[in-house]
């Protein structure tokens, strides 16, 4: 199976792309008014602090989880039970943040695809909040936008995705312990490389509501997208390949980066988004990084503007300035926009096929330049990609942030481009279904993989 195209130096994302009414009607059906509501109730519990009360049915961790879990199985209710709710629980102690043994209790609802279940992208908010004193359990801390917005987000996007049924399988996490360290991300990361999970994509969003920064600026149009570049499982060998062909700038989380991009250009209207070069904001943590660390496509996806007064912070007013994280500072029609963008990346890489395995270039002192994958059945025991149609060879020059040109190239494993040369620009390949849904590309190596 062999394709030769010509190089044609004409942009054509646009051209080439089959728009999907099926993701205009997802971004459609996103609803701030429900998102609000979630807020609120989040908000009601006065604080979902980690180590706050558990037995209350009205205030704290405890009693917010099983809402959070209550409210995915009424969801899962209305869809003739395609999710599959339950809670992830482990015992923590000794820890700084964590100090006597803790039940950190995440819920986690997974609605299975048709043809490749174990294939996954995930969508995750953050169910615990802080005040100024990271182990303060006792005062009200509403954490509305930091982080009720991205479980309130991810409530609604399970609402709105449920309709509807995917290929591949979709998880809608609300994580516990992230202000304490990170550990109920680590746990569902753990968990899904100890069942093999084929997971592409992990969709953190924290804090997603607020649009008044704290310098000043007022602006509901664009989001940041955080993306890591060379891979955290990256060994000394395949830093020395990578040394010599590229692709600081293409790990997998970055070709997530630039597909959650063009699909806020697609389908949600007046949002840009602004990809950031970084794991995460300057030395701040999130909830995506304890899956960059096993080596899964994992972004951060957050309002550009962030308001420090009122993160992290005891409910006071101090020299005429008001401190706190609660509810006036959350922007529910902004959060709907990011809950949208979010949905749509989604149900667009879970209808997808799966991204190509083992891309491999060469094309070294010559004109042209070959990618090469591997062929889709041999991918696992069952047949995952059942709708596959055929590939599409993306590149673009070095220094472009997004991916220029495009060829369709047909069902094939290999694929020169002729008179493109290979030091010029940078390669990658994505997978096309029969209805046109594209998966994310794909840089070839071990730098770009996306795994089996
Ligand atoms: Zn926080």
């Amino acid at each position: 199976m062999l394709a030769t195209v010509n190089a044609q130096q004409t942009p054509s994302n646009a051209l080439s792309y089959t728009d999907q009414a099926l993701l205009h009607g997802i971004a459609k059906d996103v609803s701030a008014k429900r998102i609000e509501q979630d807020i609120r109730t989040l908000v009601s519990f006065g604080t979902r602090h980690t180590l706050s009360e558990t037995e209350s049915e009205t205030r704290g961790i405890g009693a917010a989880r099983r809402w959070i879990k209550e409210e995915f199985e009424k969801i899962s209710m209305e869809c003739n039970g395609c999710l599959e709710v339950f809670f992830q629980s482990q015992v923590i102690s000794g820890e700084s943040r964590i100090p006597n043994a803790t039940e950190i209790v995440s819920v986690i609802a997974i609605q299975k695809g048709t043809s490749d279940p174990n294939r996954y992208v995930m969508m995750s908010g953050d169910i615990d909040s802080r005040v100024s004193d990271v182990m303060d359990s006792e005062s009200d801390s509403p954490g509305a936008n930091d982080n009720a917005s991205g479980v309130a987000g991810t409530l609604e996007a399970a609402r709105v995705l449920s309709k509807h049924q995917f290929e591949g399988s979709i998880v809608y996490a609300a994580l516990a312990g992230e202000e304490q360290g990170l550990f109920g991300g680590k746990i569902l990361a753990e968990y899904a490389k100890a069942n093999n999970w084929r997971l592409k994509a992990v969709l953190n969003n924290d804090m997603i509501g607020n649009i008044e920064g704290v310098n000043g600026v007022i602006n509901n149009t664009t989001a940041r997208i955080f993306a890591e570049g060379t891979r955290n499982t990256e060994t000394p060998e395949e830093a020395n390949y990578r040394r010599f062909t590229g692709g600081e700038v293409d790990s997998p989380s970055r070709n997530l980066a630039r597909y959650i991009d063009l699909m806020a250009d697609r389908y949600i209207e007046n949002l840009d988004t602004m990809v950031v070069y970084r794991l995460d904001r300057f030395r701040r943590g999130g909830h995506h990084r304890p899956f960059n660390d096993l080596g899964f496509p994992g972004v951060r996806i957050m309002e550009t503007n962030e308001n420090y007064n009122r993160q992290h912070q005891d409910l006071r007013t101090e020299n005429g300035i008001v401190y706190g994280d609660t509810i006036e500072g959350v922007n529910f029609e902004y959060a709907a926009k990011l809950t949208a963008l979010n949905a749509v990346s989604l149900a667009g890489m879970a209808n997808a096929p799966n991204p190509p395995a083992d891309v491999n270039i060469s094309g070294a002192v010559q004109a042209s330049t070959t990618l090469s994958w591997k062929p889709h059945d041999d991918l696992s025991p069952t047949p995952n990609n059942p709708h596959l149609k055929g590939y599409k060879v993306y590149w673009r020059l070095t220094d472009a942030p997004q991916w220029q040109y495009s060829k369709y190239v047909g069902n094939v494993t290999t694929a020169t481009l002729e008179n493109v040369v290979i030091d010029n620009y940078f390669f990658g390949v994505a997978s096309v279904s029969e209805d046109g849904f594209e998966s994310p590309v794909v840089f070839p190596g071990a730098a770009g993989a996306f795994g089996e």
